[in-house]
């Protein structure tokens, strides 16, 4: 069993909508548990800025899956919910991101964990540090150090 870090978010068609089914997707996950789920965040797109604003959220699951056959089921969940990609980094109903999969590092063509924008991204960096403020990356990296590169002051907190 292995701890997996996955990043939700959205911000088109209802949102918050979105991400709290995905959180009910991420409860039925074959061979798997979910653990914890972070609170709800507001944070402004990266990219193109002429669209809403996204709504994020980190969850923590245990897992017997492999990593690759884990982001076969998240996909699934993100075309479940009717996402479209039209241009990169553009709106999405739903984006999941296998953030971190225990204290492995794996380079493959189709999966990078840690996921590659994990420490510059403060809707990755907030959440995770409300699951695990001691978390310690694979490269031994603690988390909160990653707040002098990567601040969360942008980061709104939408459901207390
Ligand atoms: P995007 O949805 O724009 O974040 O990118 C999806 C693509 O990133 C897919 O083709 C995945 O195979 C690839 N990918 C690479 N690493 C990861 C990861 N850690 N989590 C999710 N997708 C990943």
């Amino acid at each position: 069993m292995v701890n997996a870090y996955i990043g939700l978010g959205s911000n088109l068609d209802n949102p918050i909508g979105h991400v709290k089914q995905a959180l009910e997707d991420l409860k039925q996950l074959p061979q798997s548990q979910l653990l914890l789920a972070s609170k709800l965040y507001l944070s402004k797109p990266v990219g193109p800025q002429d669209q809403d604003n996204f709504v994020n959220a980190v969850a923590l699951i245990i897992t017997e899956l492999e990593p690759l056959s884990l982001l076969d089921e998240l996909q699934t969940i993100e075309q479940q919910h009717q996402r479209v990609r039209e241009r990169h980094w553009g709106p999405r109903t739903l984006d999941l991101d296998l953030l971190l999969f225990g204290e492995q590092s794996i380079q493959h063509p189709r999966l990078t964990v840690p996921h590659a924008q994990l420490s510059r991204r403060d809707f990755v960096v907030g959440p995770l540090l409300e699951l695990c403020p001691e978390l310690v990356l694979p490269s031994g990296t603690q988390l909160q150090e990653l707040l002098q590169q990567c601040p969360i002051d942008g980061l709104i907190c939408i459901d207390a």
